[in-house]
């Protein structure tokens, strides 16, 4: 059974609702705050209004006192005035202070994903969730997103009850006289007694009837989020404009009908429309009839009240107005409560996001500025399985770097190159053995200042949408001529040179129309640059040539020297050629070290998985094998 279908009792929905309140008040009081003003306002408004016009109409039908008229209509007026002005000027307060509100949402989860353990990001369940997140709240606002329009609801409807309950007591109290004959029934307490709780019983009635038919939004939600998803995904699928050749080539347009149809629950399931066709209609109508025999009886016990001579025809107008806002107070009060048991389902999910812990041990030490660069990092027979997974990535890896040299790390796909380099930057933990930086197992050193003795080029890297300079130094303040000959050291130059703006153009368009979009090669550059930039004592580069061609690669190479530098390089590649110039080359085969040596030494090996490499690919190059393979 999924979560989302298993009982909330209505203490719990509502602790989870007000932990919501109280998380988003914290960070976004005034939006709170505006609102609780515009309520007030909002609901006092009317009453004010009532009151008043039942006072004239009493006077009209009375007294007649021309004065006591003139002095009503007055009151009517200023009060109308005054309120109206005050009611629009809360609702701009409102207003802009509920714009901020979006931006501070994605926030939330933007903060949450920026700031979790790498290990809890990089995993499918954390996307799961958040996509389920995501989806609750733009397919129709539950969660968090429906915290600040609930807590709207439920203060309207409370002011409303109080408002409307100030205003009818009286036509409970006030009694028919005694000349009424029979309708003197009316002052009996049972029937008193009665008559309220025919009201209570059809006011509570009706809003859990739409209750009721609003209940089948947890249930879908899986079944939404399925159908969004596909739906997301066919419609990014026909506009993205890199996949429009291949689909017209291969003619993809029908398996892709296809896959539309037959994937989307939604369509395929029917539920969502069973749903909402069958029962849940009849059952929001049934509560629309309550409520109107509701307002019958109202009309009928007042106007009765009124006919026997309990009170003027005045408070007729001012009894019909209170009761049907009471009923209305009390129906969304009902329907609020029933909204927030329905969003409880949501937030739990919201909650189960946002509570997941930073499990990373953060240690203390330091990993002070060494002037000698004398970092040596040590794997000791380290093993590591990615989490939920049955199977070891690397096993039993032991492996010590020497300071200043270059290490080649090769194997074939899934062999656990990437996986080792993502355990030496500490983005996950070894499942066994350890991690030592001089010594001391690396989870004693404090996050970010382990962080810093690397600077690393993935291969799937990415660049922001600020400008280039800020790009290459990872920030907005920074030293201009050092970001330019990184830029220059990395192979940027003759383009940087192109760009009017030089590091301050924008890179890609997301916020500047005048950005410019930068090719593979041309951002694998600035990757490089940024590495650099952060001048490091570890430079790591995953197959960082891959998206140049070969004479920016043969630049890149020429420039090793310098980029590197006397730091301790780490490289990996699926050119072996362009491995040779490196110090040791260590052979990854199914997650294990395999062999570790000199180019010579392993290419002498010829049992070795070096060799084997070495000339499969060789034979694409020259004809005779036994000749050497050319340099790039
Ligand atoms: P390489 O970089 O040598 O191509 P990887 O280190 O990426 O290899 O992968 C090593 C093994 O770990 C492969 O079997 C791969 O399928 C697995 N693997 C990589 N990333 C994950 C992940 N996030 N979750 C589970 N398994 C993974």
């Amino acid at each position: 059974m999924s979560e989302n279908k298993q009982k909330l009792p209505l203490i719990e929905s509502l602790r989870l609702n007000g932990r919501a309140f109280a998380f988003l008040f914290r960070q976004v009081p005034m939006v709170f705050l505006s609102n609780i003003a515009q309520s007030v306002f909002s609901a006092l408004t009317p009453y004010v209004g009532i009151y008043l016009s039942a006072r004239l109409i009493d006077e009209l039908a009375g007294e007649r006192n021309p004065e006591k008229l003139v002095m009503w209509v007055l009151w009517i007026i200023g009060t109308a005035l005054v309120f109206g002005i005050s009611r629009a000027m809360i609702q701009r307060w409102k207003d802009t202070r509920n714009v901020a509100w979006w931006f501070h949402e994605i926030m939330i989860y933007a903060r949450k994903m920026l700031h979790m353990d790498f290990c809890d990001m990089d995993n499918s369940e954390t996307f799961k969730l958040y996509h389920q997140i995501m989806q609750n709240t733009r397919w129709t606002g539950w969660g968090l997103e429906r915290i600040r329009v609930l807590f709207r609801q439920t203060l309207d409807a409370v002011l409303n009850i109080l408002g409307a309950a100030a205003l009818s007591v009286t036509l409970f109290t006030q009694l028919v006289p005694e000349s009424a004959g029979e309708y003197t029934v009316m002052n009996h307490p049972l029937f008193i007694i009665t008559m309220i709780s025919v009201m209570m019983i059809s006011v509570i009635l009706s809003p859990m009837c739409a209750k009721k038919a609003d209940s089948y939004a947890p249930k879908i939600a899986e079944c939404m989020r399925s159908g969004n998803r596909t739906h997301g995904f066919f419609s990014e699928l026909s506009s993205e404009q890199e996949r429009a050749a291949d689909i017209r080539i291969y003619n993809q347009e029908a398996i892709c009908e296809h896959y539309f149809k037959t994937t989307n629950e939604v369509l395929r399931s029917g539920k969502l429309l069973r749903m909402v066709r069958g029962k849940l209609g009849l059952i929001r109508a049934l509560g629309t009839l309550i409520s109107t025999l509701f307002t019958g009886v109202v009309y009928l016990f007042v106007c009765a009240k009124a006919w026997a001579g309990a009170f003027g025809v005045g408070a007729v107008t001012q009894y019909i107005g209170a009761m049907v806002a009471l009923s209305g107070g009390i129906t969304s009060l009902v329907s609020v409560l029933g909204a927030i048991q329905n969003n409880a389902y949501f937030l739990r999910e919201n909650f189960k996001f946002l509570d997941i812990p930073n499990n990373m041990y953060q240690g203390s030490l330091t990993t002070e500025k060494r002037s000698d660069i004398e970092y040596e990092v040590e794997f000791r027979n380290v093993s590591f399985k990615y989490p939920g997974s049955e199977q070891y990535s690397l096993r039993n890896v032991s492996m010590k770097f020497k300071i200043g040299k270059r290490l080649a790390i090769v194997g074939q796909n899934g062999s656990g190159k990437t996986t080792f380099i993502k355990l030496l930057c500490r983005l996950y933990d070894p499942t066994e053995g350890q991690i030592l930086l001089n010594g001391i197992d690396i989870r004693k050193y404090k996050y970010d200042d382990y962080m810093n003795i690397f600077a690393v080029v993935f291969q799937d890297f990415q660049l922001l949408a600020f400008t280039l300079g800020e790009n290459v130094a990872a920030g907005q303040e920074y030293d201009r001529a050092k970001a330019e000959r990184c830029l220059r050291d990395a192979g940027f130059g003759e383009r940087l040179d192109s760009l009017p703006k030089g590091l301050d153009t924008h890179l890609y368009r997301y916020f500047m129309e005048d950005g410019v979009e930068v090719s593979g090669g041309e951002a694998q550059k600035i990757a490089i640059a940024r590495a650099l930039y952060k001048d490091a004592p570890f430079i790591i580069l995953d197959e960082p040539t891959a998206a140049l061609d070969p004479i920016a690669e043969a630049e890149v190479y020429g420039k090793f020297d310098a980029i590197t530098n006397g730091k301790t390089a780490i490289y990996i590649s699926h050119r072996l050629s362009s491995c040779k110039f490196c110090d040791e080359i260590a052979v990854f085969h199914e997650g294990a070290v395999v062999q570790h040596g000199t180019h010579a030494e392993l290419v002498a090996d010829e049992k070795g998985k070096y060799h084997e490499l070495w000339h499969a690919q060789a034979q694409y190059y020259v004809a005779n094998e036994t000749e050497a393979v050319p340099d790039i």
